[in-house]
């Protein structure tokens, strides 16, 4: 396709998703992953142990994850919110559906209910934390248009985040306002979590990973190394590999 005829067509395309975007898509035959990072600068959702936002850390292992699935043959990447415009909730799922894009994988990090957290010092500031849960998870809906392979999803992914070494954790399970998920494959961390507008929206299998819990210090340390980083970009290359296979 000629570049001035590329030009017209993403003037005409929806702003939503940007002109360089657009164009990666054009490789056509390629298995296309779009990601999303949890939250906005405006509305950043947790505040770690040492008072970074959740956003930075979604917005971080996004592009780390990003990196690496370019470099694999045969998937090319959409992050729906790179520029980091403020985007409300089911708009990103119509990125991804007009990107037609073949998964949908929403990147988070974690915190706990608010009665396990205590104030107290840490390095030197007064800290909202909790050391009661660590540990990663994975969420799908039975509402996606594609339950069923949105759970493959899942597992895949949950499985790949064991076999690197990472541990998942059970507190979203407990029966208390806020939390009650159904833990489908507790090995795993697999939650089922029907109502989770993110991924109700999209039309393509889709799931949402906590990739630890942030309020809890050590664990934040942990997720600040390369190593835990690269951990989780390997389970989650794995799993969209075998997603691919399927
Ligand atoms: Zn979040």
């Amino acid at each position: 396709m000629s570049t001035r005829l590329l030009f017209f067509i993403c003037l005409l395309a929806t702003a939503a998703v940007p002109c360089a975007q657009a164009q990666e898509l054009k490789r056509s035959g390629t298995f296309l992953v779009a990601l999303d990072i949890g939250h906005s600068p405006k509305t950043p959702g947790a505040y770690s142990a040492r008072g970074v936002p959740e956003y930075e850390f979604n917005k971080r292992m996004t592009r780390l994850i990003a990196a690496d699935l370019r470099q694999q043959p045969g998937v090319s990447v959409l992050v729906v919110n790179e520029s980091g415009r403020e985007i409300p909730i089911l708009e990103r799922g119509d990125v991804a559906n007009r990107a037609k894009a073949d998964l949908f994988l929403s990147v988070h990090h974690d915190s706990v209910n608010e009665r396990y957290k205590v104030t107290r010092l840490l390095e030197g500031r007064m800290a909202r934390l909790s050391e009661k849960f660590h540990g990663y998870s994975v969420f799908f809906s039975d509402k996606n248009a594609q339950p069923g392979p949105s759970f493959e999803f899942a597992k895949q992914l949950g499985r790949a985040m064991r076999e690197q070494g990472m541990v998942p954790t059970a507190h979203h399970a407990e029966k208390i306002p806020g939390e009650g998920r159904d833990f489908v494959v507790p090995q795993h961390g697999v939650y089922r979590f029907n109502d989770l507008l993110v991924l109700k929206r999209a039309r393509m299998p889709a799931v949402l990973l906590e990739c630890g819990v942030i309020v809890h210090p050590e664990e934040e340390a942990e997720l600040n190394t390369p190593e835990r980083q690269r951990k989780i970009v390997t389970a989650v290359r794995e799993a969209v590999l075998a997603m691919r296979a399927l």
